[in-house]
């Protein structure tokens, strides 16, 4: 297998604007969506001055009801430029389809496939031909083998930079959103080469619960984390209660780095 231990002994290692994945310990941090050009550019300067690397910048948003917000979609690609030309911070961006992959490939530097479309095969291929490097999430009720051959699925196309993502499982938990599955970091770790990050956010749904398992999930030995950061996240347009207000996600970095 392309993506075991077995095939390849050393680490993945690749940039991604001023970190190497895989090596250091990546922060991605923003909204869970791009709302407008303000909120944006002000979540990006916060990101930024605490020390994050990559921004969320998700304008396709795949959500459980068709009535809410689906993202701005191909109105928020200026907001992005906006961010890039004033902060000069990469992009990390969905893709929700196949019919969507050159375009997210132009504007985000790291395409993220979503949990849902996890096993969707076809887009797994398409973002395997493209040359910016893939974060892929684990579906809520995949299994680490069946997480490994989605990403085989990938690298059997020719795309080797991906990271395995893990964003909580299924279970009869009635006190989070999912359960964040720590355990599979080092499983991941001791049977592939690939980078390993962990979304805290998604996995809990509470903001009061991210900090915790952000720290968790560094000391079980990810490479790197995705945070949902909004400068005020009453007013988020999705996943609220789980958006990391600006004084919280400051306190996280520096326990993170300090
Ligand atoms: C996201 O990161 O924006 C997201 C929708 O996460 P997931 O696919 O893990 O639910
Ligand atoms: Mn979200």
């Amino acid at each position: 297998m392309l993506t075991s231990r077995e095939h390849k002994s050393e680490d993945t290692t690749f940039r991604i604007g001023s970190t190497v994945v895989g090596r250091d310990f990546t922060i991605i941090a923003g909204p869970c969506a791009v709302e407008d050009e303000m909120t944006f550019l002000d979540t990006a300067r916060l990101v930024k001055s605490e020390g994050a690397h990559i921004l969320r910048g998700h304008v396709y948003k795949p959500r459980t009801s068709p009535y809410d917000f689906q993202g701005l979609k191909d109105d928020g690609f200026q907001f992005i430029m906006a961010a890039k030309e004033n902060l000069n911070m990469p992009i990390v961006m969905e893709v929700t389809a196949i019919e969507y992959v050159p375009i997210v490939a132009e504007y985000a530097d790291l395409v993220q496939v979503g949990a849902r479309n996890m096993q969707h095969f076809e887009l797994l291929k398409a973002v395997g031909r493209i040359r910016r490097p893939v974060l892929l999430k684990r579906h809520p009720a995949a299994t680490l083998y069946e997480f490994l051959m989605a990403a085989e699925y990938i690298l059997q196309e020719g795309n080797e930079n991906v990271i395995l993502c893990e964003r909580g499982i299924r279970s009869f938990s009635d006190f989070s959103r999912y359960t964040l599955d720590l355990t599979i970091v080092p499983a991941l770790k001791e049977r592939t080469h690939l980078p390993v990050f962990v979304d805290p956010s998604h996995a809990s749904g509470r903001s009061a619960y991210v900090p915790p398992l952000a720290k968790a999930a560094r000391a079980c030995g990810a490479d790197g984390l995705i945070l949902e950061v909004h400068p005020s996240p009453e007013n988020a347009r999705c996943d609220k209660d789980q958006a990391l207000t600006p004084e919280i996600f400051k306190k996280l970095m520096h326990e993170l780095t300090s």
